[in-house]
C-alpha cells in the first residue's frame, strides 16, 4: 500500500471499529485506513456471547460480523493482535505495542476501543473465576457449563448478570445471582420492574442475594469455592463469575504523547455533540462520551446498535472536518438509543434513556404482569419506554413515544393507547 495516501486510524475492531471503516469507505474515503485491534479475531459481535455462546447454541464462528472476503473489499490495512499504546494529538501520531513500537501518522482517529470488565483484588489466575466480555471468556465459561451440576456464583445484578443466570439455570445449573441493588438490573429498570424479573430468576429456581455487596473470591489450592459477602457469609460455587461493570479502555490516549493537552478521559472519552474530542480525533461506541443535543445531556451508551450508529456518526463527521467541500457539513449524532436483553423466553427491549428517572409508568397488557410497557420520564418529561412481552407490533409503536421530548402526561396517555390498541 502506497505510503503518501493520507491515513484514518480506526482504534478498536469490533462492532464500533468496524461501523467506522465500512462508512469510511462507503462515504468516499479513498485514502489508507488502519484498522487496528488487539484481540486476534476480526470483528465479532458481543451480544451472543451470554446467550448463545454460553447457552452452546452456536458456534463461536457464527458471531463473526463480517467474512473475511467483506473485510478484504474494504481494503484495510488491517492490523489485528496489535495494541495501541498512545495518541499525540498534537502531532497526530499513534504509537502501536507492536515488535517495532510503528508510528503512524495519521490525518484522523478514530477511537472506538470499548470498555473492559471489572474485577476483583486478588482473583488474577484464580482458576474458576470468570469475567465475561470476550469470545474466549464466554468459551472458557460455557467450557466449563458443560460438565452438569455445577455451583455458578453470579457477581453483578446488572443486564450482564442477569443474561448469564439464566442460561446457567437453562441448562440446569444451580446459580446464585448476588448484587448490591434490591432486584434485578434495578439500575436501569427501577424498583418496580427490576422486582417483577427478580420473581421471574427466582421462580426459574435461581437463588437470589440482594442488597449484598461481594468483598472477595475465596479460593483454595488455587481454585475459586465461593465467594465471601459483606455480612460474612459465604455462597459456595464452583465457578464465579464477576459482572461488576466494565470500565472505558482509554489507556493509550493517556499515552506519554498525549501530555496535558490531551483529551478529557473522565468516564470515557469526552465528545461534543459530533462525536470529537480534539480536531481529528473522535470517539465511538462505549468509550464515547459525547452531549446529545436533544436530550440536552452527556451519554455514555454500552448498548451494541449504539457502537454501529456512532461508528458510522464519527466516520461522517471526522470525512466533513477534514474536508467540508467534498463531505458536507459535520452532523450533531442524536440517536435515540435501543438496547434488548434475552433472559429465559423474555425479551427485554427498551427505547431512549430509562436510567436517572424520577418517574416510572407501568402499563400491563391484560393480566400477565410480564406483558408490559414501562414509560421512563424527569424533569416532566419521557425520556425512555420498555416493553417486556409485547407482540412486536405493539412494541414497535413505542419508539415514536420518546423520540422527541415529550411533555409527562401526553406521554402516559400516548402509552395507554399504544399498550391498549
Ligand atoms: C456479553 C455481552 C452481552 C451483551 N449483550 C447486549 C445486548 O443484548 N444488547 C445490547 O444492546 N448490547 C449488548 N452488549 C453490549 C454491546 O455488545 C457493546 O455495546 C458493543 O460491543 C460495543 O462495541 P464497541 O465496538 O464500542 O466496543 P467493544 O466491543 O468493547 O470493542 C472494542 C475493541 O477494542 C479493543 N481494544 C481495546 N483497547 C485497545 C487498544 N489499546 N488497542 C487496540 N485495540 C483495543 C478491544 O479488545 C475490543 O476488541 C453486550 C456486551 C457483552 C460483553
Amino acid at each position: 500500500m502506497s505510503t503518501h495516501r493520507p491515513r484514518i486510524a480506526v482504534v478498536g475492531a469490533a462492532a464500533a471499529g468496524l461501523a467506522a471503516a465500512e462508512g469510511l469507505r462507503r462515504l468516499g474515503w479513498d485514502g489508507e485506513i488502519a484498522l487496528i485491534g488487539d484481540e486476534p479475531h476480526l470483528p465479532y459481535d458481543r451480544p451472543p456471547l451470554s446467550k448463545q455462546i454460553l447457552s452452546g447454541a452456536w458456534e463461536p464462528q457464527r458471531t463473526a460480523l463480517r467474512d473475511t472476503e467483506q473485510i478484504a473489499a474494504l481494503g484495510l490495512d488491517l492490523r489485528l493482535g496489535t495494541r495501541a499504546l498512545a495518541y499525540d494529538p498534537a502531532r497526530r501520531v499513534l504509537t502501536l505495542g507492536d515488535d517495532g513500537h510503528t508510528e503512524l501518522r495519521c490525518v484522523g482517529v478514530i477511537a472506538a476501543t470499548g470498555v473492559t470488565p471489572r474485577s476483583l483484588p486478588g482473583t488474577d489466575g484464580v482458576e474458576g473465576v470468570h469475567v465475561l466480555r470476550t469470545l474466549e471468556d464466554a468459551c472458557a465459561l460455557r467450557r466449563r457449563l458443560a460438565t452438569p451440576g455445577r455451583r455458578l456464583a453470579v457477581v453483578g445484578t446488572g443486564v450482564l448478570g442477569a443474561e448469564a443466570a439464566a442460561v446457567a439455570r437453562a441448562l440446569g445449573h444451580e446459580v446464585t445471582l448476588v448484587g448490591t441493588g434490591d432486584t434485578v438490573m434495578e439500575r436501569v429498570l427501577g424498583a418496580e420492574v427490576g422486582g417483577l424479573l427478580a420473581d421471574v430468576h427466582r421462580a426459574q429456581g435461581v437463588t437470589l442475594r440482594t442488597g449484598q455487596a461481594v468483598t472477595g473470591v475465596r479460593a483454595e489450592a488455587g481454585r475459586a469455592v465461593g465467594v465471601v459477602l459483606a455480612d460474612g457469609s459465604t455462597v459456595e460455587a464452583d465457578d464465579v463469575l464477576l459482572a461488576i461493570g466494565s470500565d472505558p479502555a482509554v489507556g493509550w490516549l493517556r499515552g506519554p504523547g498525549a501530555g496535558t493537552a490531551g483529551p478529557d478521559l473522565t468516564d470515557g472519552l469526552r465528545c461534543d455533540e459530533f462525536c470529537a474530542a480534539a480536531p481529528g480525533l473522535y470517539g465511538a461506541g462505549d468509550i464515547a462520551r459525547w452531549y446529545h443535543p436533544v436530550l440536552r445531556r452527556e451519554l455514555r451508551i454500552e448498548h451494541r446498535m449504539n457502537a454501529s450508529e456512532q461508528g458510522l456518526a464519527a466516520a461522517r463527521n471526522l470525512l466533513a472536518e477534514l474536508d467540508p467541500e467534498r463531505f458536507g457539513e459535520r452532523r450533531p449524532f442524536t440517536p435515540v438509543p435501543y438496547f434488548w436483553s434475552d433472559q429465559y423466553d423474555l425479551k427485554l427491549q427498551a427505547h431512549g434513556v430509562l436510567t436517572g428517572a424520577d418517574r416510572i409508568e407501568v402499563r400491563t397488557l391484560g393480566k400477565d404482569p410480564l406483558r408490559l410497557a414501562a414509560l421512563y420520564g424527569g424533569d416532566g418529561l419521557a425520556t425512555g419506554v420498555l416493553a417486556i412481552g409485547l407482540p412486536p407490533r405493539r412494541t414497535r409503536g413505542l419508539r415514536a413515544l420518546i423520540a422527541t421530548p415529550v411533555p409527562w402526561p401526553e406521554a402516559v396517555a400516548r402509552l395507554a393507547d399504544a399498550v391498549d390498541a
